[in-house]
Order: structure tokens, then sequence, then C-alpha cells
């Protein structure tokens, strides 16, 4: 492929994913279905999004981190960090945490194997 083909490529790309994060921050998050494993399925304008819900039975310090990260996710954006929203190349939005954030996956993987909780990895 050419340097040229490539730019080109690369711009159509990101005016897809300009298009694409305008469409969901324009929508409402609407609850769609409840999942195995404790999560829920949203559907925000084009993007379907799948959130924990915060498990009552847990302890305090993990259930604060499910309540960040659900929020991050519902909200586009974390309450704990400076969060990026990005579009992948198969066109799936997400919120990428910064590293530390109490809401971010490795941080409530860290948290569960330390309270002897376990939390289901999702793709
Ligand atoms: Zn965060």
């Amino acid at each position: 492929m050419n340097g040229r083909k490539a730019k080109e490529r690369r711009r159509v790309q990101r005016e897809r994913d300009v298009r694409l994060l305008a469409a969901v921050r324009a929508a409402e998050p609407v609850w769609e279905r409840d999942v195995p494993g404790g999560c829920e399925v949203w559907q925000r304008g084009p993007a379907v999004m799948v959130a924990p819900k915060v498990p009552a039975d847990a302890p305090e310090e993990l259930r604060a981190a499910v309540t960040v990260h659900r929020a991050a996710i519902l909200a586009l954006e974390c309450p704990g960090c400076a969060g990026d929203l990005r579009v992948t190349g198969a066109g799936s939005v997400f919120l990428r945490h910064e590293d530390g954030c109490v809401g971010s996956p490795a941080h409530l993987f860290e948290l569960g194997e330390r309270l002897g909780v376990e939390i289901e990895r999702r793709a």
C-alpha cells in the first residue's frame, strides 16, 4: 500500500470515529437487559455498552471501585480520572482509564485478587 492510500484511509477512519462518538454522546443510555455475571447491557445511540452492577454483598472498597467503573461506562467519562474515549478499528467505543485509576479494569482485578472476590474478565 502506498503512503497516500494509507493517509486517506486514516482520514476516513478518523472522520468515522468523530461521527460515531458524536452520535453516542448525543444519545441517552437506555437499559436493555441483565446478563449473567452481574452485568447490564445498555444501548446508547449506535453503541452497546456492558456495565457491571454494583454488587451489594462485596467489600466496600470493591463496591466503590465498581461504582466508578460503572459511572465511567454510562457517562462516557470517568469520575476518577481524565480517561480517554476511543474508537477501535472495529468501531467499538471504549474508555481508557489513566494508570492507577480506581475505576480501571486493572484496579478492579487487583482488588478482586487481594480481597478474594472473583471478577469476571470481559473481552
Ligand atoms: Zn478512570
